[in-house]
């Protein structure tokens, strides 16, 4: 697939580096990343990969825009309040590149249609805030195998790492368990600086790119913690489980499980 004179007048200032190139564009605009949830990461996620020309973005969501949203969902504005998220997200990154395909998905990923809905991507990124989504999306990627790049955020701080089923630790390998419900507070109970959404965005999207790529080194089995407070990052280095229920050597987990149960959440009280 050779690059038209628009590509590579687009794509410039990335083609210039010497590990990118015209094969490197080539292989972004040929990829297809899943971005689960538009909201704090999903907005910079999918804006940079975008702007990137990774070829195909699918972005799920089932929430619509909210004034509150804004303080960090960079990609929305206030009149598209009360739109679906995954629209307006394809509308408004369509008209930053109109080069590459986006697929909107307005709906909640659940055991029933994660497998279906990950099976035609290369790359899953994690921009969900609750744990039911984090744990069922980690246990899809690694019985999927698919790479899975995940990023959280509290408060002032946020983590990010590169999940590569067989190459190192999953989630669970990190957080076996998940917190007790009521334990951790949500961003809206807790609150969060939206610049600091931004950062961890973006270390998924750096993140991604790189593994399209092929370059550098990849955050497998080393969880990046980022305090913005402190303006200081911390790489702890995570080994994979051999006990981890679902990629450890004698796994207990071969199938998807009720994650709101798992998590402690009955239906009724959990809100996304
Ligand atoms: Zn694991």
């Amino acid at each position: 697939m050779a690059l038209t004179d628009d590509q590579i007048e687009r794509y410039s200032r990335q083609i210039l580096l010497p590990t990118v190139g015209g094969k490197g564009q080539e292989k972004l605009l040929a990829a297809k990343v899943l971005i689960a949830g538009a909201g704090g990461l999903g907005s910079p996620i999918a804006a940079y990969l975008a702007g990137a020309g990774v070829g195909t973005l699918g972005i799920v969501d089932s929430d619509a825009v909210e004034l509150n949203n804004l303080h960090r969902q960079i990609i929305f504005s206030t009149d598209d309040i009360g739109r679906k998220k995954a629209e307006v997200a394809a509308e408004r990154l369509s008209r930053v590149n109109p080069d590459i395909k986006i697929k909107p998905y307005v709906m909640r990923l659940t055991s029933e249609n994660v497998m279906e809905m990950i099976r035609d991507y290369d790359i899953i990124v994690d921009g969900t805030d609750n744990f039911p989504t984090r744990y069922l999306m980690n246990d899809a990627c690694v019985l999927a195998k698919k790479p899975l790049i995940h990023g959280a955020f509290f408060r002032f701080e946020g983590q990010a790492m590169v999940i590569k089923p067989r190459e190192g630790p999953c989630y669970r390998c990190l957080f076996s368990e998940p917190p007790p419900p009521g334990s951790v507070p949500s961003c809206q109970e807790a609150g969060v600086l939206g610049a600091l959404s931004g950062v961890i965005g973006l270390i998924q999207a750096t993140e991604t790119l790189k593994l399209i790529l092929g370059i550098g080194e990849p955050l497998v089995g080393k969880l990046i913690i980022f305090n913005a407070l402190e303006m200081n990052f911390r790489r702890v280095k995570v080994p994979r489980d051999p006990n981890c229920p679902v990629c450890g050597d004698h796994p207990t987990v071969t199938k998807l499980i009720d994650y709101e149960w798992f998590c402690g959440l009955k239906k009724s009280d959990y809100v996304e």
